[in-house]
């Protein structure tokens, strides 16, 4: 995963923000589904964040985008806490989290060397309260899915399924579904919950998080043959060939869904919508198109308003330089769709 890191090191480099701070579309009505967000989301290490080949721009890129559409305003944006770290105890154990506080962890963690610069004082600044925050997010944003009209929310973060209770892997550092499945339980605000994984990769710290737990189900649609290599055993795995199609892909998910509810029987869903399986991720063979992102979210948001479910939108991973502009497109045409 390092070497691939380094492999992406120029494109990360010149990467430029596709969208600015223009003006917003003058009559567009805003969406009433609440985005959490943050812009204490993105990451700044001197710039070296850029190196890696994660773009931890994206969210900017993709709630600036929303806001110029008018589709999100300072109204419906919601700005997330951290979790505490009574939360995550719930998951994490206090070993792990001991870790963090030491760069060396966090770097390895996360899969960055470059990141060895940060002195140990400041590691917890610059990269895990960030992650504590956008992790806080989708707590938020599971709070609003449950209590407000339209019973959907959206955290233009999160999704780091690959961090597992003692260990952080694959960019992931703090495991925000899980956790917010447990404090949610915990207050007594839900019983069961389902998630719903589309990134390509295996959400495998999911899967070991949730372990032998009855009241959650883990659905995982995923590349054989990537990382993480070997998988773990969730509740429903289903492995897409290298080259996965929009057509293969959404028949493949459109055959599962309903099933899942069935099995699950959820009081809430997360769905973690990395865009990894688009065509050209460095990190992925998936041969998907934007217009395919959007259904495939479309298909998981109309799934959870059949079977009368609050839906609760993670973003994960995404290494190709337009992954973000195909998670935004999916976001607005998911949003204009519920305005109407
Ligand atoms: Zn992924």
């Amino acid at each position: 995963m390092i070497n691939l890191i380094f492999s992406r090191l120029l494109l990360g480099i010149f990467a430029i923000p596709l969208v600015s701070c223009a003006t917003v579309v003058e009559n567009a009505q805003p969406s009433s589904i609440p985005i959490v967000y943050s812009p204490k989301y993105k990451i700044n290490v001197f710039g070296m964040e850029k190196l890696h080949p994660f773009d931890i721009a994206k969210y900017d890129k993709i709630y600036k985008g929303l806001k110029k559409d008018g589709l999100v305003t300072e109204q419906n944006t919601v700005k997330p806490n951290q979790l505490t770290e009574e939360q995550l105890l719930l998951v994490h154990t206090p070993e792990y989290l001991k870790s963090l506080k030491k760069t060396k962890n966090v770097a390895s963690y996360l899969e960055a060397p470059q990141l060895k610069i940060i002195p140990n004082r400041m590691i917890d600044s610059m990269i895990v309260s960030r992650a504590r925050l956008a992790s806080g997010g989708t707590l938020a944003a599971a709070r609003l899915a449950l209590t407000n009209s339209d019973k959907m929310a959206i955290n233009l973060g999160g999704g780091f399924h690959h961090a597992k209770p003692d260990v952080g892997e694959g960019f992931c550092i703090i495991a925000d579904v899980p956790i917010a499945i447990k404090v949610l339980q915990k207050e007594g605000k839900i019983t069961r919950a389902l998630i719903i994984d589309t990134d390509i990769h295996q959400g495998n710290g999911t899967i070991v998080c949730l372990k032998d737990d009855p009241t959650t189900y883990t659905f995982s649609m995923h590349e054989g043959g990537i990382y993480p290599v070997p998988k773990e055993v969730g509740d429903r795995d289903v492995e897409v060939a290298a080259g996965v199609t929009d057509e293969v892909y959404l028949k493949t998910l459109e055959a599962e869904i309903d099933d899942l509810f069935k099995k699950s029987k959820p009081n809430i869903v997360f769905h973690v919508a990395g865009c990894d399986a688009l065509e050209g991720d460095p990190l992925a063979n998936g041969k998907m198109s934007h217009e395919g992102i959007a259904k495939r979210d479309a298909l998981v948001l109309a799934a959870c308003k059949r079977h009368g479910v609050p839906y609760v939108m993670t973003l994960s991973g995404g290494y190709s330089k337009d992954a973000w502009n195909a998670q935004y497109k999916s976001i607005k045409s998911l949003l204009e769709a519920e305005a109407k």
